[in-house]
């Protein structure tokens, strides 16, 4: 299995909403905070409830987001977007966080203990069969039980991550 970072130029319409943020341009005349990063996953839908994901996991829910045109058709096929972020100040948004559909609203329990998993970043898989490359969301309890499952089957049950080192913290 390669465990990649994030330098692939491709947009899945499966699973949640993910944005991964690749810098921050500043702030707009009206309030908003402008970020460029790259659109990863999921479709896009105005006015859906959306999170900013900081490193450690801690999520802060966003009261609004809007995401600009692309600027022609080969940003638009490799993700490359605009998202304009309003509520937080330019130095609350920070290059590798996450914006993503919210999920807190159903986290999944641990498999082990049955406390509440905190969700810790995605990884870029490889899938076994066929070589395809997707994301992973990484789980932990507060008893450090790690897990993982497919970003864009999150219906599926969880696997034990073998690589606990992954869960930014
Ligand atoms: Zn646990």
């Amino acid at each position: 299995m390669a465990l990649d970072s994030y330098g692939e130029p491709a947009v899945r319409d499966q699973g949640p909403f993910q944005f991964l943020i690749k810098g921050v341009s500043g702030a707009t005349p009206d309030g908003g905070v402008r970020v460029f990063g790259h659109h990863r996953a999921g479709v896009w839908k105005d006015q859906q409830p959306l999170e900013l994901v900081y490193r450690d996991g801690v999520t802060h829910r966003l009261e609004r987001v809007d995401m600009e045109p692309p600027l022609n058709e080969v940003c638009a096929s490799r993700g490359q977007r605009v998202l304009v972020i309003y509520g937080l100040r330019v130095e609350q948004v920070h290059r590798n966080h996450w914006v993503r559909a919210t999920l807190s609203d159903c986290s999944p329990a641990c498999p082990d203990c049955d406390r509440p998993l905190k969700f810790g970043g995605f990884v870029l898989s490889q899938r076994e069969e066929g070589g395809e490359r997707s994301c992973r969301a990484l789980w932990r309890c507060e008893q450090r039980h790690v897990w993982w499952n497919w970003a864009d089957c999150p219906d599926q049950p969880l696997e034990m991550c073998p690589h606990p080192e992954l869960f930014r913290c």
